[in-house]
């Protein structure tokens, strides 16, 4: 039984339509997928559908944009109660922050000499209520300033980079509160991936886990390395906290990340599933 707990498709940054991601996901042979939109749960119920019709377990998910300290933190929460007015709420912020960088993000890029509009990265979104870099960066390529996003990134649009621009996100230790409050299990994605090793060391993981709540912690990523993988798994095992291993599937917008590349150990699942059974039974709030 393979399971792929963290993927996009084109309500956020990714490229396949909510339902031809969970086709993908069957053709792949994927038991269980999660889609795992960011700041959005617009997708859910096209990708539920699908799942209902071909057979795949689709677990209801997203990825909220947060912050520790300075840095960007990704924390997945799966089974919330999507109708949450506090964690709705955040959502909304996030996404609005997303809008407003639109216009200072285009300035900044056409004062790089980058003559995008506007105009042109919301022809990249589409319909998506998400607005993320990666429109920025699939603008870039359609005006033919880079070849592809990885290029965009790397030269212009990441963390560090100058067309990057910051915009709103939500404290990491109050994301997995409005996540745990929502019913929900909270796993931090990806979180020694580029750099974020020195944003989160294990004190902080502890301290996330014993003082906020966070349940899980994403092990088996394409930015983790094998020697990253054994440790980090070997402190979640230690912490007893659920690991879970995914793609991060985006569809073309990101090589490597094919559905199912990494998988979650359906024991974890199985641990995953109960835990939202037993919080969306009884509400409760973070851990004391
Ligand atoms: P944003 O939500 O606007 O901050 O954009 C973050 C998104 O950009 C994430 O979904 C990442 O998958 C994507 N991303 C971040 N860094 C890179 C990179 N170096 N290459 C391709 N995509 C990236
Ligand atoms: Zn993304
Ligand atoms: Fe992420
Ligand atoms: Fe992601």
């Amino acid at each position: 039984m393979r399971i792929d707990l963290h993927t996009h498709s084109n309500v956020s940054d990714g490229t396949d339509e909510p339902a031809a991601l969970v086709e993908a996901a069957a053709r792949s042979g994927l038991a269980v997928v999660a889609l795992t939109d960011h700041d959005t749960f617009d997708g859910l119920d096209e990708a539920q559908a699908a799942g209902e019709r071909l057979g795949v377990e689709v677990v209801r998910g997203v990825e909220l944009s947060t912050r520790y300290g300075d840095d960007s933190v990704h924390l997945l929460g799966y089974g919330v109660d999507e109708t949450d007015p506090a964690l709705s709420a955040e959502m909304a912020a996030i996404r609005d922050g997303r809008e407003r960088r639109l216009q200072i993000m285009v300035q900044r890029l056409n004062d790089l000499g980058i003559m995008i509009t506007e105009e042109m990265v919301l022809a990249q979104a589409g319909d998506s209520p998400s607005l993320g870099r990666p429109h920025f960066a699939d603008a870039m390529v359609a005006h033919g300033d880079v070849a592809d996003r990885t290029e965009a990134f790397d030269r212009w649009l990441a963390e560090g980079r100058p067309g990057y621009v910051g915009r709103h996100a939500v404290d990491l230790e109050r994301a997995i509160g409005l996540v745990r409050g929502a019913g929900g299990v909270a796993v931090v994605a990806h979180p020694w991936g580029r750099g974020r090793a020195e944003t989160l060391p294990t004190d902080v993981l502890q301290t996330m886990i014993t003082e906020h709540g966070l349940d899980g912690i994403e092990v088996d990523h394409q930015d983790h390395d094998q020697q990253t993988r054994a440790a980090l798994r070997a402190f979640a095992t230690e912490a007893g906290v659920l690991i879970t291993g995914s793609s991060d599937y985006h569809g073309t917008g990101k090589v490597d990340h094919d559905l199912g590349c990494n998988t979650t150990d359906p024991e974890m699942f199985d641990r995953l599933q109960r835990l939202v059974g037993e919080r969306r039974g009884q509400p409760s709030g973070p851990a004391a």
